[in-house]
C-alpha cells in the first residue's frame, strides 16, 4: 500500500515537471539557433535519459512485466524521497523562470544569447541540473526497482558528467571573460556558502 503511495506522489511530481517545462519548450521553439552543439554522443545521450526518466518508470507504474526486480527501502527513507521532491519542483521551475528564452534542452547557443548571472544563477551555475540530480534520486527512492528506480541516476548521470565541461567550455567561447569570472563566484551544482 506504502509501495503505491510512493509511486502515486512520484508520478504526480514527474507530470508537474513536465508541466512546468511545457510553455518554455513552446516559447523557445522559434527561437533562432547561432550555434549548435548537439553533437551524436548528445542525442544518444538524450535519448538514454528519455528511457531511463519517462519511459521506465512510466513502464513499471502501469505494467507488471518489471515487478521481478522490485526492492523494499525502509519507510522513512521514502518520506525523505517525497521531502525532497518540494526542493526539486522549485529549483527546477525557478531555473526555467531565470533562463527565459536562453533555455534549451540541449548544448546551443541561440540568437541574442544572454548570460544568465542573477536569482538563482547567482548562487549556483547549474541549478538546473541541481533540481534533476534531485528529481533522479527521488525516482531511486520512490520507485523501488532495480530498473525504473536506478534508471534515472544511471542515465542522467552519464548526460551530467558527459554535458557539464562541453557546456561550460561553449559559454566560456562565447562569453570569455565574462563566464570565467562568474565561474569563480559559484560551484557547479551547490551554493557557495564561502
Ligand atoms: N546548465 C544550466 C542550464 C541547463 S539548459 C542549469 O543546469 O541550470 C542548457 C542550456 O542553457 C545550454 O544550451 C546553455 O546555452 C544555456 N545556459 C547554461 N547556463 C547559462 C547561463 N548562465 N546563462 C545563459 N544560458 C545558459
Amino acid at each position: 500500500m506504502m509501495r503505491l503511495i510512493f509511486e502515486i506522489a512520484f508520478m504526480v511530481f514527474w507530470i508537474g515537471m513536465f508541466i512546468i517545462r511545457y510553455p518554455h519548450a513552446q516559447k523557445n521553439k522559434g527561437n533562432t539557433i547561432q550555434k549548435d552543439r548537439k553533437t551524436r554522443e548528445e542525442k544518444i545521450l538524450l535519448a538514454m535519459t528519455s528511457l531511463g526518466m519517462i519511459l521506465l518508470p512510466v513502464f513499471f507504474v502501469a505494467t507488471p512485466f518489471l515487478n521481478f526486480a522490485i526492492y523494499t527501502l525502509p519507510v522513512v527513507v521514502s518520506y525523505v524521497g517525497i521531502d525532497l521532491l518540494v526542493p526539486a519542483g522549485i529549483l527546477f521551475y525557478r531555473s526555467h523562470w531565470d533562463l527565459g528564452r536562453n533555455w534549451s534542452a540541449t548544448l546551443e547557443i541561440r540568437e541574442e544569447h544572454s548570460l544568465v548571472v542573477s536569482c538563482i544563477y547567482k548562487h549556483i551555475r547549474h541549478p538546473m541540473y541541481t533540481a534533476i540530480w534531485i528529481w533522479v534520486i527521488c525516482q531511486a527512492l520512490l520507485l523501488q526497482n532495480y530498473i525504473a528506480g536506478l534508471s534515472g541516476i544511471v542515465s542522467f548521470g552519464l548526460l551530467y558528467f558527459l554535458r557539464v565541461g562541453k557546456e561550460e567550455n561553449m559559454m566560456k567561447l562565447q562569453f570569455g571573460e565574462k563566464y570565467i569570472s562568474y565561474m569563480k563566484s559559484t560551484k557547479r551544482l551547490i551554493p557557495n556558502l564561502f
